[in-house]
């Protein structure tokens, strides 16, 4: 998957994904990526937050709305990507055979991700710079 979050010069905050799925995925199969809250959430008052890795795994906690809502609470974006892979981790005994990572952004142009195991970097827009940032992981 990729995803995308964006805050724009007028304070709004957007996103978008993209998936190529899963490998041999069952016909009919319905991922994450076109599931508001699951693998994409906006909420334009708190955040945005996009999700990537086991489909099912997201859904089942509702992950990016999860995200968003840990940011509501006052979490920072990485801090409630974590507790969301935790939840996720939480609901999986399997989880070291698992990946999911998340990426958030807020309304302050605050930005963080996580993930199950390390892998998965962000690409950062910002001060007309673009630049690379490894997204920490509760594995490894
Ligand atoms: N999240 C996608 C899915 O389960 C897989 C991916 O990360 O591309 O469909």
């Amino acid at each position: 998957t990729i995803g995308m979050v964006a805050l724009d010069h007028h304070g709004n905050l957007s996103g978008a994904c993209t998936t190529s799925g899963a490998a041999y995925k069952i016909r009919g199969r319905v991922g994450d990526s076109p599931i508001i809250g699951a693998g994409l959430f906006v909420d334009n008052e708190v955040g945005a937050a996009a999700a990537t890795g086991l489909g099912e795994a997201v859904i089942k906690v509702a992950g990016t709305h999860l995200v968003v809502e840990f940011m509501r609470q006052g979490h920072s974006p990485e801090e409630a990507c974590k507790l969301a892979v935790e939840r996720v981790i939480s609901k999986n005994p399997n989880y070291k055979d698992l990946q999911v990572g998340f990426l958030a952004l807020n309304k302050f142009g605050e930005y963080g991700g996580y993930c199950i195991h390390p892998g998965f970097n962000c690409a950062v827009y910002e001060n007309d710079k673009n630049h690379i940032v490894k997204m920490n992981s509760a594995v490894g």
